[in-house]
């Protein structure tokens, strides 16, 4: 296989997750640095001050998830922000030749990235956040900056035509999701595996005050939005697995 960089830095390890790869026991790797700034992240340290935390040795953590070979379904690698790191490949690759399934979480603002590792064979599952509609304004506000719209909506046409396995993930406030806003998220995500929406919690968030004020959506909220709203516009389940 052709690598291009060394592989990047480690920056976090949970050994065994049943919370996320759905209906998967995963370990999870966290690597560092973000280009997003989203208010309600919280995993923003990781994002904003990376270098506070330990670099854990590849082989070490390798090592050690041999340990949970057939107790753990595959390995999720989140962030920050994977796709930054041009050896990104290399990491799935080791992670694969040990014999375990890999699973990306993104933003999609990388979709060359995405579509590379994906057609490599290097990523069996992808999980990507759409934060909003996907509009400039309403996106800057819930990811912290400006993004390149047309980047977000390759990534989301590449893994909706078949890609990649993949789940798209919303995190839902209030004041910024509401029906309008759904349905034109839905419209994007028409035909998708998997739309899973999720509950904003402002605590222990990057940014709360720039929530405003408010209640975060209940868990009966988060049932019926995703019943009403993400469900249909779901493809069909008896069609061919991606
Ligand atoms: S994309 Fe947003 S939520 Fe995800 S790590 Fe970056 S800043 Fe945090």
């Amino acid at each position: 296989m052709n690598l291009r960089a060394g592989a990047p830095p480690i920056k976090g390890f949970i050994e065994t997750s049943f919370v996320d790869w759905r209906g998967a026991v995963a370990a999870v790797l966290f690597l560092p640095g973000c280009d997003l700034a989203c208010p309600f992240c919280h995993n923003y340290t990781l994002a904003s001050d990376p270098d506070s935390y330990l670099t854990l040795e590849l082989e070490a953590v390798l090592a050690r998830l041999a340990e949970f070979a057939g107790w753990i379904d595959g390995v999720v690698v989140s962030g920050g922000e994977p796709t930054l790191h041009p050896g990104l490949d290399e990491l799935l690759d080791r992670i694969k030749a040990a014999g375990f399934k890999t699973k990306l979480d993104t933003n999609g603002l990388k979709p060359g990235a995405l579509q590379d590792l994906c057609r490599r064979g290097l990523v069996d599952m992808v999980a990507m956040d759409v934060k909003a509609p996907l509009e400039p304004l309403a996106y800057a506000r819930a990811a912290g900056k400006a993004v390149d719209i047309a980047a977000l909506a390759e990534s989301i046409a590449f893994l909706i035509r078949g890609g990649a396995a993949h789940e798209f993930r919303s995190t839902i406030w209030p004041a910024w999701h509401g029906e309008r806003e759904l349905k034109a998220m839905g419209q994007a995500l028409e035909g998708a595996r998997a739309w899973t929406l999720q509950a904003m919690n402002p605590q222990n968030a990057w940014r709360p005050q720039a929530l405003g004020e408010g209640a975060p959506y209940s868990q009966e909220d988060i049932a019926r939005l995703q019943r009403e709203l993400a469900d249909p516009v779901l493809r069909a389940p008896h069609g061919q697995d991606a």
